[in-house]
């Protein structure tokens, strides 16, 4: 065969593959997770160029059941415009000083997404003080400390938890800590503890059902460690999609 033809059979290789993938989300008879990775974008560039944003939705992407798109607060109606909003299955958001520009009237439109129309809302790290997490959880989200952590043991705690499903105990190498006690209302499901290396402990990973919405609070993902970029960390938050969408992998 010559270079030509084994390229054009390389390539048909490739969108047969991609058909049969395709074809498996679709012999189920469901569309795609639509998934809105939201970010402040004040991640450093040197640790991320792309954003927390862009690391998840490319995660994510690789999944067929699930169409990602990372979105800012430097875009048109803050990334949040309410058509995509209205798609949006399940917003991921990553906030960390910006939390006052988001518009009120968004995070009005975002609660009711979640309370009344059953959207899934993941709040990663420092979004616990996110207005739409804190309007969500009726709660200050206030911590008990914070600071340099050195390792994070992450202890999966709910191990039938949908949210825990292939994840085991794990360290990350260099994190923040948080302390407790961290002031949110009584969560459905503790999944994960954190305990670190400077002495701290943390709830790390929790659940709740907010009107006909779930929400899941995950403590990890501190903009100058490479956390976001570890797999199990990713996991996390694509097993978080499939249970805040109510669906299974
Ligand atoms: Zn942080």
């Amino acid at each position: 065969m010559r270079r030509r033809e084994w390229l054009n059979l390389g390539k048909g290789l490739l969108l047969t593959a991609a058909a049969t993938s395709l074809g498996v989300a679709q012999q189920r008879g469901k569309k795609p997770i639509y998934v809105l990775a939201w970010s402040e974008r004040t991640e450093p560039k040197e640790h991320y160029p792309e954003g927390h944003n862009g690391v998840i939705a490319a995660f994510l992407n690789k999944d067929p059941n699930i169409r990602a798109e990372a979105v800012s607060l430097n875009d048109p109606e803050q990334g949040l415009p309410p058509e995509k909003l209205q798609r949006c299955d399940v917003l991921i958001w990553w906030g960390h000083v910006r939390h006052g520009e988001v518009r009120d009237d968004i995070v009005e439109r975002i609660v009711k997404r979640v309370k009344d129309e059953g959207m899934g809302f993941i709040a990663l790290h420092s979004s616990h003080y996110a207005k739409p997490f804190q309007r969500l959880i009726n709660s200050p989200g206030h911590l008990g400390g914070v600071g340099h952590g050195r390792e994070e043991h992450i202890w999966v705690v709910a191990p039938n938890h949908p949210i825990a499903k292939g994840i085991t105990h794990f360290t990350l190498p260099d994190e923040e800590y948080y302390a407790e006690p961290f002031q949110v209302a009584e969560p459905e499901t503790v999944v994960f503890i954190s305990t670190f290396g400077s002495g701290h402990w943390f709830r790390s990973g929790l659940t709740w059902s907010v009107g006909k919405g779930r929400v899941f609070y995950f403590r990890s993902g501190h903009e100058t460690s490479p956390t976001m970029k570890d797999e199990r960390v990713l996991k996390i938050i694509r097993n978080a999609v499939y249970w805040c969408a109510r669906r299974s992998p």
